[in-house]
């Protein structure tokens, strides 16, 4: 017998007439342009470099005006520069992979940790999730947002919730079993991963309960989203998300599978060229901004995601009403995401710079067996080209070391013969994704 699902989680929001939606971002984008104003001196200074004060933003048609925000402003202003209320109003912080040096660290009152649950519950609920469930959460718990966004939007569904974390492969197989879990929580690597386990353990999908997950923080295809559905015996759901907006959550996908539903009253959405910083119309292909509307401890404004994707506010059968976004189609910075890590090339090189390598290096990635693999060809210094092969290992290994102090995650290292990277004539060639060959929008 089936029970009846509830379909929504927050049906006044979720199923809001579009007009009505404009009509309420435009009030709270009034009030959050004024808030930010008004805590935040990094803003003000940006928005008097405009000249653009919170009395010319009367509603979502003037936010072109408002100046955008990247990534490198949150590093500049680490680690306090963005936080627009008093620290001792915060309840908690997470912070993105490594960069450079600096992480990107971001703020939250209890009401932001409220709001991005209520976000995570409406994906758990469009994925069919309700409080007979058993929610078993595999994304890393921490400083990622994952494992946290996910937790909470569990509880606030009321689903029996697993805070597994990820990793143990074993031991998350013995309670999916032994606890009947219904819903998995995780990167999609690591659910293709859980179901090529299960699978060489002679169990059939039949013989979990499982019946969705819900999967997100890296990019993955459809033809991996078959695989796992075929191996786990679910229907999987896409999530998007990023921490300096909450974390996983920012948009969801429902039934349809078609785009994930951006949570419009807390978010704007908009295209614009990476190049020229012009907004395009809705259905154009661009670089992802957001806007938050509620953000007490750490509100963002024009954010630049370096997230290319379109937007598309066609009708959708499930009954929302938010705009739709693709799954990101690519980035239009040289980010990697490397086992759902944030990895940059620049951070690559300057490990090598302070072990004493040139930075004559070439980075290999593929996904083996729906892991991602992660290796570094680096050009040994001439003088140690002598070393003996034992030598040469240590060497490998401590920069490995270095690596993932730096990182976060270890690559393998292969230490070659000085000169033997190709120089390219043009750009040099520093990434090799070979992920691209699965289909995979890096
Ligand atoms: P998270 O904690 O959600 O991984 P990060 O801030 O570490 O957040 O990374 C955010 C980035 O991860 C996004 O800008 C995007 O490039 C990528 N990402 C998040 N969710 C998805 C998804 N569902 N599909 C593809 N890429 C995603
Ligand atoms: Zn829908």
């Amino acid at each position: 017998m089936e029970t009846k699902e509830k379909r929504y989680f927050q049906p006044e929001y979720e199923t809001m007439p579009v007009e009505n939606i404009k009509k309420l971002q435009s009030e709270k984008l009034v009030k959050q342009v004024k808030y930010v104003y008004e805590n935040v001196a990094y803003y003000r200074e940006l928005m008097d470099k405009k000249g653009v004060k919170p009395e010319d933003i009367k509603g979502v048609d003037d936010l072109h005006k408002l100046p955008f925000i990247k990534k490198d402003d949150l590093r500049e202003a680490y680690p306090y520069g963005l936080l627009a209320t008093d620290i001792k109003n915060c309840v908690r912080i997470h912070s993105t992979s490594g960069t450079t040096g600096k992480r990107v660290v971001a703020f939250y009152t209890q009401n932001d940790v409220d709001l991005w649950e209520e976000c995570c519950a409406r994906a758990l609920t469009a994925a069919g999730v309700t409080n007979d469930d058993v929610c078993q959460v595999c994304y890393g718990y921490g400083l990622f947002t994952g494992g946290a966004g996910l937790h909470g939007g569990s509880h606030k569904v009321g689903s029996l919730t697993l805070p597994m974390s990820s990793g143990n492969t074993e031991r998350q197989i013995q309670f999916m079993m032994d606890l009947n879990s219904t819903v998995l929580c995780c990167t999609p690597s690591y659910a293709a991963y859980i179901g090529e386990t299960l699978k060489e353990k002679g169990y059939k999908p039949e013989d979990n309960k499982l019946k969705a997950g819900i999967f997100g923080a890296e990019p993955w295809t459809e033809e991996m989203r078959r695989d796992i559905e075929k191996n786990l015996g679910i229907k999987a759901y896409d999530i998007y998300g990023l921490t300096e907006l909450s974390g996983p959550g920012v948009a969801f996908e429902c039934e349809e599978q078609k785009g994930m539903h951006v949570n419009e009253d807390h978010f704007i959405a908009e295209i614009i060229d990476p190049n020229t910083e012009e907004v395009l119309p809705v259905g154009s292909k661009g670089e992802l901004v957001f806007t938050s509307l509620d953000k007490e401890a750490f509100p963002l404004l024009r954010y630049r995601t370096r997230d290319i994707c379109i937007l598309s506010r066609e009708k959708c059968s499930c009954g929302r009403t938010f705009i739709r976004m693709t799954k990101p189609l690519g980035r239009s910075d040289d980010m990697m995401i490397i086992r759902g890590v944030n990895v940059f090339p620049s951070q690559i090189e300057t490990v090598l710079l302070n072990c004493g390598y040139a930075a004559n290096y070439q980075i290999i990635i593929d996904r083996v067996n729906n892991t991602d693999t992660f290796d570094i060809n680096v050009e040994m210094n001439p003088e140690d080209f002598a070393d003996i092969p034992n030598v040469i290992t240590g060497k490998e290994k401590k920069l490995q070391s270095a690596m993932k102090t730096m990182l976060g995650i270890s690559p393998k290292i292969h230490l070659l013969a000085p000169k033997s990277i190709t120089r390219s004539e043009g750009k040099a060639v520093r990434i090799i994704d070979n992920r691209k060959r699965l289909g995979i929008n890096i």
